[in-house]
């Protein structure tokens, strides 16, 4: 540990400073090193401290005399209570003890204020089918919040007078001679909580504290081209908050069901399309649902299994963009089952006068490379 510094040589003055001049030299440094004005330097805090200790001494003719005579090593029972170890309650508390409670909030960082608290907010989940999360629609959604009571709108009770502890501001305001100048600060109100009002006869209904539970009813509207999962924030919904700050808000939590027939791939839709394997040989017509309705798409002949059509802007509508995916018909070859005795003929007698020929020219790609090309 360093030797302590001669509490002169702390402030920069000679020893027979006046108490002027030390007072002048303390403020000098002590807004200088000021911990508040030199964040996280361990250093200034230090310093300040030293400083700080140096002023308590020399301010205090009592303990000046001390040191002057005594040096450092101030006998107990001189000058001040306990100047054996006059810091030994720590930075702190000394800190209070000279400025007042609350100083080093308020000074260099500013007016400290209590913020009046916004609203907590609340949640609401709503579930659509895969059409209206297409089309957009909309949703009335019923919640409980904690809102501000309709008989008192909130005052608690009735007869309002100023409050005789704020002359009806809410604010507190405390100017401080200190001897770093002025300091001003300013509080809520703890007399009525910051509204500036007092009241004369309470609520009923709320019992005074102006809030109340009630049951909320929203219309939700779900944008075209919502995803599953997605929330919507109703601003200012949720509960209310303190007085003169904002409701919370409501989140709403869409769930959208699964569709029987539609498989969602982000804008995309993917549609299976049963064809037995003679349509898919053949070619054929077939009815494929859309979210706009059913609608007839060609299967060329030699289709293959996992084969896919793809129609154009027959997907989602792009969320919050313009445009829409495609509806990707994925073709599903059914093979026959449960056969007669006249079909498994026909089938050996078709096997038989088949050859390799009917088989090559399928696309190339395998039936899992098809598949694959379905979902992205
Ligand atoms: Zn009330
Ligand atoms: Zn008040």
């Amino acid at each position: 540990m360093p030797a302590k510094r001669d509490y002169y040589e702390v402030l920069g003055v000679s020893r027979g400073a006046s108490e002027q001049e030390i007072k002048k030299a303390y403020r000098r440094l002590a807004r200088k090193h000021h911990p508040d004005a030199n964040p996280g330097d361990p250093e200034a805090e230090e310093r300040f401290k030293e400083l700080t200790e140096a002023y308590e001494v020399l301010s205090n003719p009592e303990a000046r005399r001390a040191y002057d005579r005594y040096g450092h090593q101030v006998p107990r029972g001189t000058g001040r209570a306990g100047a054996g170890d006059p810091f030994g309650g720590g930075f702190q508390d000394i800190f209070e003890a000279f400025f007042g409670e609350g100083f080093g909030d308020s000074f260099f960082g500013g007016a400290r204020r209590q913020q009046a608290r916004r609203g907590g907010d609340v949640e609401a989940e709503v579930e659509i089918d895969l059409r209206e999360a297409a089309f957009g629609t909309e949703r009335e959604v019923e919640v409980d919040v904690i809102g501000v009571c309709p008989v008192c709108n909130g005052l608690g009770g009735e007869r309002l007078r100023a409050c005789p502890g704020c002359g009806g501001s809410g604010i507190i305001r405390t100017v401080r001679e200190t001897l770093l100048g002025q300091i001003m600060s300013t509080q809520t109100c703890s007399t009525c909580g910051g509204s500036g009002r007092m009241v004369e006869e309470t609520c009923e209904n709320c019992g005074g504290g102006g809030r109340v539970s009630e049951r909320i009813r929203r219309t939700v509207k779900i944008p075209p081209g919502i995803e599953d999962g997605m929330q919507i924030r109703l601003s200012g919904a949720g509960h209310a908050g303190d007085y003169g700050a904002g409701s919370g808000d409501m989140y709403v939590k869409v769930k959208v069901k699964e569709d029987p027939d539609l498989i969602r791939d982000r804008d995309d839709l993917v549609y299976r399309l049963k064809v037995t394997f003679a349509e898919a040989a053949l070619g054929a017509e077939k009815p494929v649902k859309t979210l706009n309705g059913e609608r007839k798409v060609r299967i060329e002949p030699g289709t293959q299994p996992g084969s896919t059509i793809r129609l154009k802007a027959e997907g989602m509508p792009r969320l919050r963009r313009s445009g829409r995916g495609d509806l990707k018909v994925m073709v599903d070859v059914l093979v026959p089952t449960n056969l007669t005795e006249e079909q498994r003929e026909l089938l050996r007698r078709f096997e038989n006068i088949s050859g390799e020929e009917n088989y090559n020219g399928t696309g190339g790609s395998s039936f899992f490379d098809r598949l694959r090309s379905v979902f992205r």
